[in-house]
């Protein structure tokens, strides 16, 4: 402790903004003199950090940070790219984050859930309210957006790619040196924390060892419909589940500015995932017949958080952190979110940019912080896509109980404001009904599905080994105890769900 003490307690001289400084004037970073202070207080200069991804984690992290008096800097290396995303973002996020209503291209307000036996169920147009809707804007023009508004905050953006970055020892008050290229010069800057808000496939988790994330793949193509077709996804999107389309997630149809994005996603078979992509496509062939693909792209999406998401000086945000829901891929309000939270918790913690901050105060401000709003909301989404989507009875009955007008309400109220609504005993206790029945029912559907599927089967080749088709009857003309463990999830998923509804932890969600 006394070593911690006397460490934090260290200062390094500043070095001037980088963006005022030529290459032969630039301090050599490892010659930052470090001098003793009786205080982490910081006398003549701000505390300096630097965000790592101008994505809106990393935007949301830089504008909180300037805003609240710390010498900020903003690093992304391809500002004009787009991220691959569908750009479907919560209701409440825009005015969370003052996201000008001239950026959303279209107001989705019908959404169609389709299940593996092309059961399609309406998803709210009649439980939406009238000033309702799902804004959908493209990433390019939304990213740009806030790291401009970073920047009029007073973040230095530096539109330039993080190589490498110089880690101190954990308990010393030394700089983090980042290095980096700006127009294929090299660069580096000297900084006494790091947020890194550089996605998915993040270097500064690396740097600091923060540990592994499973990912699932997601795939989309961009493509250009004929008006007439255009027209019928002007404010409906669309959802697929069914092992044709992902084995453990969903396909979907979004409406962009002027196109669709068709697209799926898999965590458990990758290398199968234009197999998935034909799937999608041979789904929606005739609704989308005649169109061009203009754009074919692919990214990593975290599935569960990382191991550390703070260390030293440094705090992980975003993808980077592995803030992505299950269930739905949500990532763009969770990114923007923790960037916010983060930013803010440094401020508070230095005071302002007055002082020091520790990795301690990191984990108190930020990450408990945190934790205390969300760990809940993606425990129980991981749980729902294990139930709902591990199976095609698991998906037949997720979209059987998306008729459901009480479902699509809650879904909504989590999902366009992130807080769980309070329901009614009632309809919840009706709800735990529906889902027990429906996974029975389902399992009906199923078993009559397999019969068509070995039906069809028998009827191109009469010649197939028996034992496949036997094997095939036995597991399907029972209960089995998958089936068993799906049902039993389910309802104590519901029953979590009253818990969560009627005692309260709705409100620390919120
Ligand atoms: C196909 C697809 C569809 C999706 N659809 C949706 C959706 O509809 N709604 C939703 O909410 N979420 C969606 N997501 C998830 C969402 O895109 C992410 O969760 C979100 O972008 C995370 O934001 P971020 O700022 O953390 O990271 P990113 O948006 O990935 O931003 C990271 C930034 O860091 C920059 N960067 C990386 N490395 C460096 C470096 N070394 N130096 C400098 N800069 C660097 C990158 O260029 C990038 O701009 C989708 C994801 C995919 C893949």
């Amino acid at each position: 402790m006394a070593a911690l003490a006397l460490t934090q307690n260290l200062r390094f001289t500043p070095t001037p903004p980088l963006k005022t400084l030529r290459q032969h004037q630039r301090p050599n970073p490892k010659t930052l003199k470090i001098t003793a202070s009786s205080s982490s207080r910081l006398s003549g200069r701000k505390l300096r950090a630097a965000v790592i991804g101008g994505g809106p984690a990393g935007s949301s992290a830089a504008e909180a940070l300037a805003a609240g008096g710390v010498e900020t800097y903003l690093f992304e290396r391809s500002p004009s790219t787009a991220k691959p995303c569908g750009g479907a973002i919560p209701l409440c996020m825009i005015d969370e984050f003052s996201i000008p209503l001239h950026l959303i291209d279209r107001h989705v307000t019908r959404m169609k859930i389709i299940s593996p036996s092309n059961l399609t169920v309406d998803f709210g147009s009649k439980t939406l309210k009238s000033h309702e809707y799902i804004p959908m804007l493209r990433r390019e023009v939304l990213d740009s957006f806030l790291r401009s508004r970073a920047q009029s905050n007073g973040a230095n953006f530096i539109t330039g790619l993080v190589t490498d970055i110089e880690v101190p020892d954990s308990y010393s008050s030394k700089p983090y040196v980042i290095h980096h290229t700006v127009n294929n010069c090299k660069r580096s800057l000297a900084v006494d924390l790091i947020v890194g808000a550089d996605g998915a496939n993040s270097k500064v988790a690396k740097i600091i060892d923060a540990g592994n994330y499973s990912c699932a793949i997601a795939f989309q193509e961009r493509i250009k419909l004929p008006d007439e077709k255009m027209e019928y996804y002007h404010n409906l999107a669309e959802m697929y589940v069914g092992d044709d389309v992902s084995p453990d997630f969903y396909a979907w149809v979004f409406p962009k500015c002027d196109h669709v994005a068709v697209g799926t996603g898999t965590v458990c078979a990758k290398q199968n995932i234009k197999g998935y992509q034909r799937g999608i496509r041979e789904r929606v062939r005739e609704k989308i017949k005649g169109g061009k693909v203009i754009k074919v792209e692919a990214h990593p999406i975290p599935e569960h958080p990382r191991p550390r998401r703070v260390r030293g000086r440094v705090a992980l945000v975003g993808d980077a952190a592995g803030y992505v829901t299950k269930c739905s891929g949500e990532g763009i309000y969770f990114a923007a979110k923790s960037g916010k939270m983060c930013g803010e918790a440094i401020v508070k913690a230095s005071e302002g940019g007055e002082k020091m901050v520790s990795e301690e105060d990191l984990k108190r401000e930020y990450l408990r912080e945190w934790d205390k709003k969300y760990a809940n909301t993606f425990r129980f989404l991981d749980l729902l896509q294990r139930v709902f989507y591990g199976s095609d009875v698991g998906r037949e009955a997720l979209v059987e109980l998306c008729g459901d007008e009480y479902v699509q309400r809650m879904t909504f109220d989590s999902y366009l404001y992130k807080k769980l609504a309070s329901g009614h005993r009632w309809d919840d206790l009706k709800m735990v009904l529906n889902t027990f029945g429906t996974f029975m029912r389902c399992k009906v559907v199923g078993r009559e599905m397999e019969a068509l599927r070995l039906s069809a089967k028998r009827a191109i080749s009469p010649f197939l080994p028996g034992e496949d088709e036997g094997g095939k009857h036995v597991s399907i003309s029972c209960f089995g105890a998958d089936d068993f463990v799906g049902l039993v999830s389910g309802l104590l998923i519901q029953v979590w769900c009253l818990k969560l509804v009627h005692f309260g932890i709705d409100r620390k969600l919120a």
